[in-house]
């Protein structure tokens, strides 16, 4: 009578003993090592894929400072250059991405707002830009946002730049909305509207284009405070002190002004005094 149910008993001890055994005798991959890596071993982050100097994809490379600084954050919270997906975030679909989780992270000259926070968290800010306005190199009659009266005037769908026209400067000036800066800088240099407006620094990066070299000009009239931050899921208060700790440690260390000048500096752009920034609170 005992026989049988202590066979069975050493049955199930061997069953559970082997089934113990076998995933314990090779060594737990490291997380992202593989296929076998799982959702932690790999990271998803939302970038810009036509702005030169900032995040721009040319073949399967990315290059530009919102990269740089993403690559720097990405290693410091563990994960290789190669553990990264890197996801377009256009304007209007930044806050979209982060709340559905396609995206964790997002570097994408996005200004910190209390709109947006209340959608989504930030890091940061890592940059501070300020709007102003781009025309072709022969206009003079564009000198800035109260000269743009009659003027066609081109911006993104989403942007704090197309809202700050909207809100201020929308009497008499003919405000269109496309959902890239690179299809409006298109738009101007073929004469179809008068001017593009964004971040100063984004301006520059299309301005120093090779096929536009001469023919766009800034005019360099800022007229608002843009803070980059990184977006991330709203109230992962852990990740965005995780992320405020890695570019503190990348201004500290240098690699911030060596990222700025490797990828910004050759539009000739001149960063406003306020840079590095300090990153606000985590909340
Ligand atoms: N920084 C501004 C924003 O977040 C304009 C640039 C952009 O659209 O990415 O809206």
């Amino acid at each position: 009578m005992t026989r049988k149910p202590l066979a069975i008993l050493a049955g199930a001890l061997l069953a559970v003993t082997a089934a113990c055994t076998a995933p314990g005798s090779t060594p737990a991959a490291p997380a992202g090592s593989g296929a076998g890596g799982g959702a932690t071993g790999s990271i998803t982050i939302g970038i810009k894929f036509d702005q030169p100097g900032l995040g721009l994809k040319e073949g399967s490379g990315y290059s530009g400072f919102d990269v740089e600084v993403a690559k720097f954050v990405a290693s410091e919270l563990g994960y290789s250059a190669n553990q990264i997906t890197w996801k377009e975030a256009p304007s209007a679909q930044r806050e979209t991405l982060i709340e559905g989780g396609q995206v964790q992270l997002v570097f994408a000259t996005y200004s910190i707002t209390d709109a947006r926070k209340q959608r989504v968290s930030f890091a940061g800010p890592y940059f501070i830009a300020g709007q102003d306005l781009l025309v072709r190199a022969d206009d003079t009659s564009i000198t800035g946002p109260d000269a743009l009266n009659g003027k066609k005037l081109c911006s993104v769908t989403g942007s704090t730049s197309a809202k700050k026209i909207k809100d201020t400067y929308s009497q008499g000036v003919d405000l269109q909305e496309l959902d890239t800066y690179s299809k409006c800088v298109t738009a101007l240099a073929a004469g179809t509207l008068d001017a593009v407006t964004t971040d100063n620094v984004i301006l520059a990066g299309y301005a120093a284009q090779d096929q536009y070299k001469g023919k766009l000009k800034v005019v360099g009239k800022t007229f608002s405070t843009e803070r980059y931050g990184v977006g991330l899921k709203k109230g992962d208060t852990a990740l965005c002190t995780k992320v405020n700790t890695a570019i503190a440690k990348m201004v500290s260390s240098g690699a911030w002004q060596t990222a700025l000048d490797k990828t910004v500096g050759p539009s000739g752009f001149k960063p406003s005094g306020d840079n590095p920034p300090k990153a606000d609170p985590c909340s």
